[in-house]
């Protein structure tokens, strides 16, 4: 351990850590290793100790201690991001919040949480208190955490109807610790709320969390089948832009994915059968069949409330967003994905010129997403990786098309992001983390603002391989 991490872990002794090397090596990680090219360079990172704070006071101690003793700051809700972010990339001080899960208040359309609560943990508890839900969620809904959603999550489970997470009126307000001598503690709305939503706690600590709420239903789960791939792909948007009928999700799987992947579903799928996963609310059951019943190729195989299989698939949306990938990888680990948002109105037709380009190489997992009020997809496409080169050309291809890619493979913000600094959360991090200590090395601008995205960033205060 540096002499600096030695220090101001003495000075931070009388709160909760965890110090066995087990331990502290598997809150180091989270899911980078969906991507070949981050396992291979992400894999040896390790924090030099783990802190546990109960409470905003103990956030602000831990924050104002490492300053101090110029020791960096990472930050942990659950561990399930997986771009690294949460990763320490020059080791330091590993801050877990999985302590600060109370919830404080639930109004009619909102609450107001700590940020380590497990989303789960959160709905359940505003389902019974009051009959409401969140309005979205990552597919990540049983393991994430609310804290961590908000600074490195983008959307999910939801957004076919209420848009990405950083849309306006998805985060209500959100209170931050800074980093300096005498750590800040601000409250912020609006157009603030970008200074810190997913900004990976590169610039501030949120330590409270006011997010909106919808009424809570019991969706209804169900699988629709179609042969034709671009048939599914029409039926699903115009299932989205029906806006009477309220749907959680619908997720597209191109053929042979659910027959190759998806255990509880092969039974009931031939290879050809390109698959549509759908959460309807209840009242919409009606709207829904009635849509469905037009198109006379769909295929209505599965339905929570009535037509059950012998083995549940459990959630459908378990299936979907980030959740699909994990599941082909456990049958290919020779599997990686990619971050893609096709665009309205090209939309349906940007896609069927990928496939065309691509064939099996790279196979369509479309979400339906709402974007400026219009329908479009975003696509978690499933990519047989060859080589680190010819990932990079699927990439470029990809934005030669039109497409915006996400790129997936790599551990900044701005990379994983529109390849360019936001102006908003660079200027709060001069504002609240002068010395750069928290989650050194996410944030492309602040070390090198002149960086030419050509070629892949390499944090040159990375800790070394042994
Ligand atoms: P972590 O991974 O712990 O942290 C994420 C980032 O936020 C890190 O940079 C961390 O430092 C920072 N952070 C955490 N808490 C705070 C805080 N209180 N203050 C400041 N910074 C903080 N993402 C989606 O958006 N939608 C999906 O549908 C989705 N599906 C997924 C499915 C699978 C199977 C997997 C593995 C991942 C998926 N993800 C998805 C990514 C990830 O699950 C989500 O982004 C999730 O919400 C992250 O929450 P977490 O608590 O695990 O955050």
């Amino acid at each position: 351990m540096t002499p600096n991490a030695a220090a101001a872990k003495a000075a931070l002794s009388h709160i909760e850590m965890d110090e066995a090397p087990a331990a502290i090596r598997s809150k180091s990680r989270d899911f980078f290793w969906y991507s070949p090219i981050l396992k291979e360079r992400l894999d040896h990172l390790e924090a030099e100790f783990v802190v546990n704070p109960k409470s905003e006071a103990e956030v602000i101690e831990i924050l104002k201690v490492c300053y101090a003793h110029d020791v960096p700051v990472t930050c942990r809700g659950a561990g399930t991001g997986n771009y690294g972010q949460a990763m320490p990339l020059s080791g330091g001080c590993l801050m877990h919040l999985k302590n600060m899960n109370r919830v404080k208040e639930i109004h009619p359309g909102r609450v107001i949480a700590e940020p380590g609560i497990i989303i789960k943990d959160l709905d359940a508890q505003t389902r019974a208190e009051s009959g409401q839900e969140l309005r979205m969620h990552p597919s990540t809904w049983a393991t994430a955490s609310i804290g961590g959603f908000i600074a490195g999550g983008s959307g999910g489970v939801g957004s076919v109807t209420w848009g990405a997470l950083r849309d306006l009126g998805n985060i209500i307000r959100l209170r931050v610790v800074t980093m300096e001598a005498e750590p800040r503690v601000l409250d912020f709305r609006g157009e603030e709320l970008h200074r810190v939503s997913h900004a990976y706690g590169t610039n501030g600590i949120i330590t409270e969390v006011e997010m909106p709420l919808a009424p809570a239903y019991d969706w209804i789960d169900t699988f629709v089948a179609f042969e034709d791939f671009r048939e599914a792909m029409e039926y699903s948007d115009g299932l989205a832009n029906n806006p009477g009928i309220l749907v959680k999700l619908i997720s597209v799987y191109e053929a042979p994915m659910a027959k190759a992947y998806f255990q509880r579903v092969k039974a009931h799928v031939t290879e050809a059968d390109t698959l549509v996963g759908i959460m309807v609310a209840p009242q919409s059951l009606d709207g829904f069949q009635t849509f469905s019943a037009r198109w006379p190729n769909a295929r209505i195989i599965y339905r929570s409330d009535d037509l059950q299989w012998d083995r549940s698939p459990g959630p459908v949306f378990e299936h979907g967003w980030n959740h699909t990938t994990l599941r082909a990888l456990k049958f290919d680990p020779s599997i990686t994905y990619l971050q893609v948002r096709y665009r309205f109105p090209d939309h349906i037709e940007l896609v069927e010129k990928v496939r065309a380009e691509f064939g099996a190489e790279v196979l369509q997992h479309l979400e339906v997403l709402k974007e400026s009020g219009r329908i479009c997809f975003a696509g978690l496409p499933l990519v047989k990786f060859s080589t680190p080169e010819r990932l990079e050309e699927i990439v470029k291809i990809h934005e030669e098309m039109g497409c915006m890619i996400f790129n997936p493979h790599r551990y900044t913000l701005e990379e994983g992001g529109r390849q360019s600094a936001d102006q908003r959360q660079l200027d709060f991090k001069r504002e609240a983390d002068p010395k750069g200590l928290l989650n050194p090395g996410k944030m492309i601008t602040w070390d090198e603002p002149d960086f030419d995205y050509a070629k892949i960033y390499a944090y040159k205060g990375m800790l070394p391989k042994p």
